[in-house]
């Protein structure tokens, strides 16, 4: 075996030999699952965070990044390579991308992943299997890794899909074979009717042309998005349980239409009483030191979650809307948020004027950050996550998506569950400083709108506490993996 390119494999080995010492026999067989995220941050989060309950539960855990996101996770848990009281072991594989390729090229990571890590993924496996007879029993692996699935399948190993998004936005995907019946789109994914598509009444319509895999705006990246779609369609076929990072009554409809689609959600870290882990970049604490000294409901959070980029004039817009609305505001700006280092970028004198009530951040604890007394509003692109996160801790949004899901999000967030407000583009695609300036006051204004997602807040919460449907479902799925 190729110690350089197998390199997780390989600590792997080092790791195991060093585990047999420890409490081996706390551990029974078939309680070593192989957990494999799709390799982007929104994926991550809410896989490790299944992970470190199910390690809870006594499972061993085998945590497989690319290495490419392994540096990158290692490098924010400053070097530690076990968490979960030691019973999550992360390791990683190559994704087949050159060390400098875009890795937000999606068409390219997708082909290249599947040219590499189907195979070393058989390889891992096969290592695991040899050491001691504590092979791995059952993988957990993102839906978007239908090619996961079909390894175990073939190695007869137990398996589940994991879904970190909305259950409409899976039952859509479902339903691609009955789209290319109804002549809505061709066999390979292609637009042959502008339509609206209604899955319920309660769940926002999709138009054909914003299916999920048909608008990244690049005609070739589609359609390896549809085939990868239509291929983890049939491996999902064969997975013993499809578990989703949902909420029964924020999407019921969705579960008769589907019900092959468990809800087990919020994920979130709350649930365990602890921080949240797995971050690409270091979290800056900073400024919940800062949210301390602000009032109470106060303060405008603004994140765009991992993978949004503004170009320069809508940068810049933002940061003049967050200075006329005059109020307090925490603001993360990634370090490659926009094209150039975001220092260059701002405003001249911007940072100098919102010094007393701006903070910004490159990276923020954000599940705590959502969670402090002093945030106002969320000023969000609506990831799923972002979406779970504002929801459990009743915090009402102010939504900018950007692209794939976070419009149908946008959507359940202002249309079905009415605990937000749309921001508008103008005539040039930009939100202006004065849209953000009138729709906070707005949201900020409207009563009825923040009673309706405190009591959302509530439904949301108890499902995950015990007796609530989330908690029922991930106790039968944790008494299934434990038999
Ligand atoms: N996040 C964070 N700190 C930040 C921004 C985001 O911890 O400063 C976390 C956030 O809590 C969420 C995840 O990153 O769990 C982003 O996932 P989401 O689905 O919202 O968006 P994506 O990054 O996939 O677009």
């Amino acid at each position: 075996m190729n110690s350089h390119s197998i390199s997780g494999v390989c600590v792997y080995i080092e790791w195991y030999s060093e585990a047999q010492k420890l409490e081996r026999s706390k551990m029974g067989s078939g309680r070593h699952i192989l957990a494999i995220p799709y390799p982007a941050q929104g994926h991550v989060i809410p896989m490790l965070e299944l992970s470190l309950c199910l390690a809870k539960q006594g499972f061993e855990i085998t945590f497989l990044n690319t290495e490419y996101n392994h540096r990158r996770v290692m490098g924010a848990l400053a070097g530690t390579e076990r968490v979960g009281d030691g019973n999550i072991h992360l390791v990683s594989l190559p994704d087949g991308m050159k060390p400098g390729e875009d890795r937000n090229d999606l068409g390219k990571l997708t082909n290249t992943m599947l040219q590499v890590m189907p195979m070393k993924l058989e390889e891992l496996m096969n290592t695991i299997d040899g050491l001691g007879g504590r092979g791995i029993t059952c993988v957990i692996a993102d839906e978007n890794l239908g090619w996961a699935l079909e390894v175990a399948e073939k190695m007869r190993i137990r398996r589940v899909a994991f879904w970190p998004a909305a259950a409409a936005l899976l039952a859509m995907q479902f339903r691609i074979p009955k789209l290319i019946e109804e002549k809505l789109i061709g066999s390979d994914g292609t637009l042959l009717k502008s339509e609206e598509i209604m899955l319920a009444s309660s769940v926002p319509t999709t138009r054909t042309e914003s299916l999920v895999w048909a608008c990244v705006g690049d005609k070739e990246t589609e359609k390896i998005l549809f085939q990868v779609c239509s291929r983890n369609n049939k491996a999902i076929e064969a997975a013993d349980w499809v578990i989703c990072n949902t909420v029964y009554e924020l999407e019921a409809e969705i579960f008769s239409i589907a019900p092959r689609i468990l809800p087990i959600g919020p994920l979130l870290a709350s649930n365990r009483l602890e921080n949240s882990v797995g971050h690409f970049w270091p979290e800056d604490s900073t400024c919940l030191k800062w949210l301390d000294q602000q009032s109470p409901r106060s303060v405008i959070y603004v994140a765009f979650g991992s993978f949004t980029v503004l170009n320069n004039t809508q940068f810049q817009e933002l940061a003049s809307g967050l200075e006329v609305t005059g109020k307090p505001f925490l603001w993360v700006v990634r370090p490659d948020i926009t094209e150039q280092n975001p220092n260059n970028v701002f405003p001249l004198g911007f940072q100098e004027r919102v010094k007393s009530r701006g903070k910004i951040v490159g990276w923020a604890p954000q599940q705590r950050v959502l969670n402090h007394p002093s945030i106002a509003c969320f000023l969000s692109h609506c990831g799923w996550n972002s979406t779970l996160e504002s929801l459990s801790n009743g915090v009402p949004f102010l939504c900018w998506p950007y692209f794939a899901d976070q419009f149908l999000n946008e959507s359940y967030i202002c249309d079905i569950w009415k605990v937000g407000l749309k921001l508008n583009k103008d005539e040039h695609g930009v939100i202006k400083r004065t849209e953000i300036k009138e729709k906070v006051e707005k949201l900020l204004g409207d009563d009825e709108l923040k009673q309706r997602i405190q009591k959302l807040k509530k439904t949301v919460l108890k499902s995950a506490e015990k007796g609530g449907g989330s908690y029922k479902n991930l106790n039968n799925f944790i008494n299934w993996l434990k038999s």
